[in-house]
């Protein structure tokens, strides 16, 4: 397994309370293959993989307990050095918003030669070489004249590409794609998930997507990890979870997605909010907002991620009711 990440607690110390922001998430990545993870903001998907790249702001963040297995170490037991060497090298981030991840008066060419300069010691000439095949790769048209070109010289789906060619550059074993396309209207969303799944595949990378999206999200995964209130609610297949989710808020989610045969019905929301983390109620946190909530769920400890199927879980006690809902 590429990475494995085990019973993983972070929380964060804030004036009014401790903010439980993940809760014992567990989940694993293979090479070649795509996880989403999927979540409402809050819901703790970012900040895993904040902890995952080692980026997390500590403090007032602390890791509280868990492993984070990548290619067999622990990373949670290494130095900060060893750390920063295995990121970008052997892992890698896109960010949602690469007008303020790229820095402004530097041309995208001298960024994305930087890396070379700097982790292989190459020639600033030999660099822009490969800065433009890096440019051809993510089918930036006309590398050879762009990579002179500022930030701002670029539409908002060819920065994106420009964050994608730089998380390539070292050639990691594992991308991290938090939001990429959030920004992005919707066509240039799916040119730019297409051009990361057909990476992926060429490279025989491991990719989590962070996703608040389910509908981006059907053609390029593996696999799909829902979370909830900073704990882990269903993982499975792609195909078994949009076929028949486990959990009613998986279904709440799927239902929210707008189609088009059911034009003049309205949209579907969730109802209610998602918990604060400095007070997440007791029992199943979604009880709150679930059409299928009863006493047990209102009550001591959130329900365990019962098997569904070998490969399929889900943290709901009545998840065979959400199956077979209509
Ligand atoms: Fe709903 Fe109860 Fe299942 Fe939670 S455990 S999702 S409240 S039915």
């Amino acid at each position: 397994m590429l990475l494995e990440v085990r019973d993983l607690h972070v929380e964060f110390h804030t004036r009014d309370g401790v903010a439980q922001a993940v809760d014992g998430v567990g989940y694993a990545v293979d090479e070649g293959e795509t996880l989403a993870v999927l979540g409402e903001s809050g819901s703790g998907k970012s900040v895993t993989a904040q902890a995952v790249m080692g980026i997390l702001d500590m403090p007032p963040g602390r890791i509280g307990g868990g492993e984070i297995l990548f290619k067999g170490r622990d990373l949670l037991t290494l130095g900060k050095e060893e750390r920063r060497r295995i990121r970008g090298r052997e892992m890698a981030m896109v960010f949602q918003d690469a007008l303020s991840s790229l820095n402004p008066v530097v041309s995208v060419g001298d960024q994305l030669g930087e890396m070379f300069v700097v982790h292989r010691g190459m020639s600033r000439k030999d660099a822009r070489t490969k800065a433009v095949e890096l440019m051809d790769r993510v089918r930036i048209p006309a590398a050879g004249q762009r990579v002179r070109d500022y930030p701002h010289q670029f539409s908002g789906g060819m920065r994106q590409r420009i964050m994608i060619a730089m998380a390539l550059a070292l050639e990691p074993s594992l991308i991290i794609a938090d939001e990429p396309t959030t920004a992005l209207d919707v066509t240039v969303q799916a040119q730019v998930m297409d051009l990361l799944a057909e990476l992926r595949r060429e490279l025989d990378m491991g990719l989590i997507l962070i996703t608040h999206d389910l509908g981006v999200v059907a053609d390029v995964a593996d696999r799909i990890a829902v979370m909830y209130a900073g704990r882990i609610v269903e993982t499975a297949p792609v195909h078994d979870l949009y076929r028949a989710p486990a959990h009613p808020y998986t279904r709440g989610l799927l239902r929210s997605i707008p189609r088009l045969d059911h034009k003049g019905r309205g949209l579907y929301a969730i109802k209610g909010l998602p918990p604060s983390l400095l007070s997440v109620p007791p029992g199943c946190a979604f009880h709150p907002r679930c059409p299928l909530a009863r006493d047990v769920c209102r009550h001591g400890a959130p329900p365990p991620l019962y098997e569904v199927t070998e490969r399929r879980r889900s943290a709901c006690h009545f998840w065979q009711e959400a199956l077979h809902a209509r």
